[in-house]
């Protein structure tokens, strides 16, 4: 269906903000975009993000989108615990979580990002992750502009 990104990624934001009381600082450019997707999808895709941002840090969070060539970024940005290197590679696999006893604390099942991941490649598009431990991690979603309307 077409959808407008920047309401959206707003309603999205605003609720989980209020439902966690957490602050996420959107920042979009001044234009919106039109796009071919699935809306209920997106927002799963984003919402894993959110989750898991706001579960492995405390601080404010960051969401972010913006045009790049043939395609719109979508981006989470946290300054949490970070995900050491040689994990890194494999978030995005079914049922994988860093620390297996953290599933007590933080709930979760592992499945979280592979279903993102999912998403959006069902898009065309793609998903990257970089972090450094410690410091915090940036989820980064590609999405072509295949599926702008306008
Ligand atoms: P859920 O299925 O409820 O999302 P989950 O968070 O364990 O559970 P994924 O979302 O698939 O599962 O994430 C996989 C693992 O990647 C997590 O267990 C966590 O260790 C790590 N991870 C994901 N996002 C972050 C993040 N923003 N900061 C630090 N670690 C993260």
């Amino acid at each position: 269906q077409p959808t407008r990104l920047t309401p959206l990624l707003t309603s999205i934001s605003r609720h989980l903000s209020v439902t966690f009381r957490r602050h996420i600082e959107l920042s979009e450019p001044s234009e919106d975009v039109v796009l071919r997707i699935d809306p209920e999808q997106i927002r799963q895709l984003v919402i894993i993000l959110l989750d898991n941002a706001i579960k492995y840090s405390s601080d404010d969070i960051a969401l972010e989108w913006y045009r790049a060539q043939h395609s719109v970024v979508i981006r989470v940005i946290d300054k949490g615990i970070g995900i050491a290197e040689d994990e890194l590679p494999h978030i995005f696999e079914r049922f994988y979580r860093v620390d297996k006893a953290r599933s007590r604390q933080t709930g979760g099942s592992g499945l979280g990002l592979s279903i993102a991941k999912r998403i959006a490649e069902l898009h065309g598009g793609t998903i990257q992750a970089e972090s450094v431990k410690g410091q915090g991690t940036q989820l980064t979603v590609t999405l072509p502009t295949e599926i702008e309307l306008m």
